[in-house]
C-alpha cells in the first residue's frame, strides 16, 4: 500500500517528489495538520480490499474487509490489479520456484532518508529481479513509474531487505492505477539505483531533513500542505507582475507564450489561495480586508415534487414528467467496466474535444489546425 494513506515520516516516500524538489517544504509542511480526504479514505478501501483478494489468490490468509465504499467498480478494479499481480507472479516463477512474495509490507529506507519508511502493496524477489508493485486507485493524475522517487525508495526499502539472500541485479517497479489504465513499468539496474540513492537522493534528503536548500515551485505545490501561505510559490505566480510598466504597451509573442505557460499553475493557486480564505472566513470569523461572506446565487426549486405533480395534475396538467438515461460515469459503474463494454461498447462515442493549446510536454499527439475552423472575421 502506498506509504501516504497510513503514518507519515516527515520525509514520507509519497512526498518525495515534493521534498526533492523543494528541500525546505518538508519541515515546512510540519507546521499544518495532515489532510485527510474523501478520496484518500477510498483509496485505503480499494487498498485494503486488493490486498485481500491478492492473499486469497495465493492461498494466503486473510478475512474479507468491510467499507462504505466498496462498490461494483472497486469490486473490478481491485481485481484487474490482483490480475496483473498474478501476472508478475506467474512470470518471474516461471525462472524461479524458490520465489518470495511479501503483501503488505513495511520497507525501511532510513539507509538514505532519515527515518524513511513506507509500506510496498506487493514485493515479488527471486529470479534475479526485484519486482516493486504499488496500486494507486486516484483517477485524477495519471501517475508514471519512470524516474519517480516513491517508487525508487520503496524499491530500495526492499533491496537492503534482501540483498544479502538474493543475487539482485534488476529492480522493476510497477504502478497499477486500473481506474485510468495505466500500467507503468520502470526498470533499472541495481547499480543505477543505488547511483541514484548516493549522488541524488541522500544529499537532498539531508538538505530536506535540516529545512535546508531553496524553496522551489512547481507542479508539486499541488499537494503540499504549505501551498496556500507558502511566499514562493505566491513570488513564482506574481512573476505575471513583471509585464506591468514594461515597453512596448502591446505584448510580444514570446510574452504570450510565457503567459499561457504560467496560466494554468497560475489558477490552481488563485484558486487554492480562494479557498482557503474563504474556509477561514466561514469557520473561524476571520475578516479579509476588503471582502464580506455573502450567499452564493441559488436557483428556485420544487419545495415538495410529490405535491407539485399533484397539484399540476389536479389543474389538468399531464404532460409534466420526463425520463433520461443515467450518465456513460453512472452506468459504468453500474455494470462494472467490462459489462459495459460488451454490452454498450458499440453504441459509446467520444466527439471530437475543444482544440487547446496545451505545453508541448503533454504525452497528447499535436495535430494540424485545420485553417477553416481557425478562420476569424477579419
Ligand atoms: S508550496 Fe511549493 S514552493 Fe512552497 S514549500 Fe510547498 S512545494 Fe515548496
Amino acid at each position: 500500500m502506498s506509504g501516504s494513506y497510513n503514518a507519515h515520516s516527515v520525509l514520507s516516500a509519497s512526498g518525495a517528489h515534493r521534498w526533492m524538489d523543494c528541500t525546505p517544504s518538508a519541515l515546512l509542511e510540519q507546521q499544518f495538520p495532515n489532510e485527510t480526504s474523501i478520496f484518500a479514505e477510498e483509496g485505503t478501501a480499494a487498498h485494503d480490499l486488493a490486498e485481500h483478494k491478492l492473499k486469497k489468490a495465493l492461498k494466503m490468509r486473510s478475512k474479507k474487509p468491510t467499507s462504505k465504499f466498496h462498490s461494483d467498480e472497486m469490486d473490478e478494479m481491485t481485481d484487474l490489479y490482483v490480475e496483473y499481480c498474478l501476472g508478475i507472479i506467474e512470470n518471474a516463477k516461471e525462472e524461479c520456484q524458490d520465489l518470495q512474495i511479501l503483501i503488505e509490507q513495511k520497507l525501511d529506507f532510513s539507509d538514505y532518508v532519515p527515518e524513511g519508511f513506507g509500506t510496498g502493496d506487493l514485493v515479488v524477489v527471486g529470479n534475479g529481479t526485484l519486482h516493486v508493485i504499488d496500486l494507486k486507485y486516484g483517477r485524477g493524475v495519471v501517475v508514471s513509474a519512470e524516474k519517480n522517487p516513491q517508487m525508487m525508495l520503496y524499491a530500495l526499502g526492499a533491496l537492503s531487505l534482501f540483498e544479502m539472500l538474493y543475487d539482485i541485479e534488476k529492480v522493476s517497479m510497477t504502478i497499477i492505477q486500473p481506474r485510468v489504465d495505466n500500467f507503468s513499468t520502470y526498470e533499472v539496474t541495481v547499480d543505477e539505483l543505488l547511483n541514484w540513492a548516493e549522488q541524488e537522493l541522500k544529499p537532498k534528503a539531508l538538505l530536506a531533513s535540516n529545512g535546508d536548500g531553496e524553496f522551489c515551485a512547481g507542479d508539486h505545490c499541488r499537494f503540499c500542505r504549505a501551498r496556500n501561505q507558502c511566499r514562493a510559490r505566491a513570488v513564482k505566480n506574481l512573476e505575471l507582475l513583471k509585464y506591468e510598466f514594461q515597453d512596448p504597451a502591446l505584448l510580444l509573442d514570446e510574452e504570450v507564450a510565457e503567459i499561457i505557460g504560467l496560466a494554468d499553475e497560475l489558477s490552481k493557486w488563485a484558486s487554492d489561495i480562494y479557498t482557503y480564505a474563504t474556509a477561514l472566513a466561514i469557520n473561524e470569523g476571520k475578516q479579509w480586508a476588503g471582502f464580506k461572506l455573502v450567499e452564493g446565487r441559488t436557483r428556485r426549486k420544487y419545495a415538495d415534487e410529490d405535491v407539485v405533480a399533484e397539484k399540476a395534475k389536479e389543474a389538468g396538467y399531464t404532460d409534466i414528467f420526463k425520463q433520461s438515461l443515467i450518465s456513460i460515469t453512472e452506468m459504468e459503474k453500474l455494470m462494472g467496466k467490462k459489462k459495459f463494454k460488451d454490452i454498450l461498447g458499440d453504441y459509446v462515442e467520444k466527439p471530437k474535444g475543444k482544440l487547446a493549446l496545451v505545453p508541448e510536454t503533454d504525452k497528447r499527439e499535436a495535430i494540424e489546425p485545420i485553417e477553416a475552423e481557425f478562420q476569424v472575421e477579419n
